[in-house]
This record gives C-alpha cells, structure tokens and sequence, in this order.
C-alpha cells in the first residue's frame, strides 16, 4: 500500500504531486487516459502565471510540471478512475484497466469540465462544427465565419485566438457587459475581426451533419432571429468534476467538494482536495497550483499523525506482548 494517490493532473494535482514527493510519499498520480495537463492543455499563451514574464504556452507549462514531479519520484498512471472507495483507513481507486491502487491518503483534484448550453443538438453535432477548443479545432475554421458564446476571460481568449484563422468571429454574450478581465476584453474589442452580439442567447443550432447557423433570441426584447455561421465556439465556463464522489463526500451549493475552511480536508478523514474542484471563484492556474500546496501538506501532516498513532498502536501491543 501506498502513503499517497493524486487524482488529477492539472496544475494542482502535479503541484501536490511535487510537494509530496519531496516529501518523499513517493506519490502516485492518475492523469487519465486522455485529458492528461487539465484544461492548460486547451490553451494558448498563459501571461499571468508568475516566473514566466514572456507568458508560456499552456502545453508547455504543464509539461514543465510534470517533469518537476516525476523528477522528485512522482509515477504517474495514463488511465481513469472508475471507482473509489473512500471510507476506513484505506483509500481503494479502481482504474479502467481493473487495476486497483490503495493508500492511506489521497488528494482529489480532478478539476472541472467544460458547460454545455444544454441544447439537444449539441450532442449530434459536436464536432461537426460544435467545438469547445479553439486551440484544438481553430485550424479548421480558415476564411470561415464564427461565433464564440460567452463573455468571461475564456471566450475572449478563444475568439481573439480563432481570428487568427476565421474571416469574421461574433461573440455572442447574455448580457450587455463582459465579465472577462479588463486586458482581455480590450483586446478583442480592439480586433477589426470581432463583432459582439449583446443580449442574445443560442436556443438552436442549425446543421444537417455540419453547423450552418443558431438561432439567437434577444434577452431583453424576446426577438428572435438566424444567424449564420461555419461554426461554433461555446466558452461559458466549467462545471467542477465531482461524478466519481457523488454521495461519498460533502459538495457546497456551488456543487464544489466542501473543505474545511482554509485547508483541503473533505469530509472524509485522509481525503483531501484541491484546484478547481473546490473552487467556485478564483480557479487560475496559480490558485490551483496553491491549492495543490495545501493538499499537499495537509496530507503530510494526516500520514505523519497515522503514523504515529500506528506506532503508539504497536508500542501498546508490544507491552502487552512483554506483560502476557
Ligand atoms: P466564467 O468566468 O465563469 O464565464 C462564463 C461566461 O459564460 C460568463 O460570461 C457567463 O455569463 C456565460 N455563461 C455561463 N453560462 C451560460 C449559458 N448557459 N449560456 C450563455 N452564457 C453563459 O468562465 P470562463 O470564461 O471559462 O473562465 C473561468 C475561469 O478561468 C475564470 O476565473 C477566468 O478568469 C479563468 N481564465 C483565465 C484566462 C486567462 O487569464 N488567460 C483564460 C481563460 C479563463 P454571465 O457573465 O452572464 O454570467
């Protein structure tokens, strides 16, 4: 058995991944089979991450930290998790492959996933013009015209990104105000490529096998009208991953995993949890990896306290060993 298991490979689950292995926990870490790095993986230049003044590509920065915590003696595991099983001293996690792993402690931080808007056709024609990565399926949009909807730092970011390759690229947001930063939502005011539609949310998209336009309806006055389009961008925001935890730990109204207070500890003993996942506000690659951090050293402390009561356990024992 293990002393640790990290589910997650975002930004805070390889940073707790550094700590405990310098911690020398000797870490396992599940990055699943297929979204390996979380959602950096989806994007172009991060500029605010501190110690990289020139921004870094997202890929690159999760590569960089995965190399940091393998070089401490992180192992990491490319499936997912099917199953945990949380209660009691020993954590069990059953992955695809049928392999299961056991510790004494382990840090969730699965992150989040992107939103749908909810609409039956997304499912049919994602990817055939339905995309929720720029970075991912710009390429495919040359000469084209667009729409991104959304008004956060997301949606700025990628249609800012996807005029690199598109004629034209509409933002189509619910209100009449950004809530992206102020930085990003200069910028793509500033593109000659980008026109916003204020007030208007999607109620259908259009496509026979391959987006040709939605449907948008005024928030303010009810009017509907067609738009058309090559294809659509939909950025408004993730939903925490807590599937594999439902009716095993304690979520928030916001749907995140609760923690107590300031530090990681879910309502599991020796279940700890960090980044997006627990959070419905900040969720920056730095407050994830700061949350890593504390995922980290609260587990630290947990195994450390395990420890010692296991070796008062065998003190015990060993004195009545003496005595019988
Ligand atoms: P977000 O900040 O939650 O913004 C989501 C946007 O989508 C909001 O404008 C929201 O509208 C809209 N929206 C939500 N549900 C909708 C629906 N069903 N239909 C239509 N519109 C809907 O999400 P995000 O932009 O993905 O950003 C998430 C976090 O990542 C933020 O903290 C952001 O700062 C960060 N981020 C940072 C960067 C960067 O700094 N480079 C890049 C990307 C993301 P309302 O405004 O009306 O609520």
């Amino acid at each position: 058995m293990r002393d640790i298991i990290i589910i997650g490979s975002g930004p805070a689950g390889f940073t707790a991944a550094i700590y405990a292995a310098r911690a020398e926990l000797k870490p396992l870490l599940i990055a699943s089979s297929v979204e390996i790095g979380g959602e950096l993986m989806n994007t172009t230049e991060v500029e605010n991450f501190p110690g990289f003044p020139e921004g870094i590509m997202g890929p690159d920065l999760m590569a960089k930290l995965q190399a940091q915590a393998e070089r401490f003696g992180t192992e990491v595991v490319y499936d997912d998790v099917v199953e945990l099983e949380l209660d009691g001293p020993v954590k069990r996690v059953t992955l695809g492959s049928g392999d299961v792993h056991e510790a004494s402690a382990l840090i969730y931080a699965t992150g989040s996933a992107y939103r749908k808007l909810g609409l039956p056709e997304e499912e049919v024609l994602s990817g055939h013009g339905l995309s929720w990565c720029a970075t991912c399926d710009g390429f495919f949009f040359r000469q084209k015209t667009i729409a991104v909807i959304g008004g956060g730092d997301s949606a700025m970011e990628e249609a800012t990104f996807l005029t690199r390759f598109a004629d034209k690229v509409y933002v189509v947001h619910r209100r009449d105000s950004l809530k992206a930063s102020k930085i990003m939502q200069q910028r793509a005011f500033d593109n000659p490529k980008i026109e916003f539609i204020w007030n208007a949310e999607v109620t259908a998209i259009h496509g026979d096998g391959q987006v040709n336009g939605v449907t948008l309806r005024d928030t303010v006055t009810g009017e509907v009208r067609a738009l058309d389009l090559d294809g659509l961008f939909v950025a408004i925001g993730n939903d925490p991953r807590t599937h594999l935890v439902h009716g095993k730990l304690d979520l928030t109204p916001e749907g995140t995993i609760a923690v107590e207070g300031r530090t990681s500890k879910t309502s599991i003993p020796g279940v700890f949890a960090a980044g997006d996942v627990i959070d419905p506000h900040y969720r920056q690659a730095v407050t994830a990896a700061g949350s890593g951090t504390v995922a980290a050293l609260d587990a630290e402390h947990y195994l450390a306290a395990l420890g010692n009561e296991n070796a008062a356990e065998a003190l015990l024992e060993n004195e009545f060993a003496v005595v019988d």
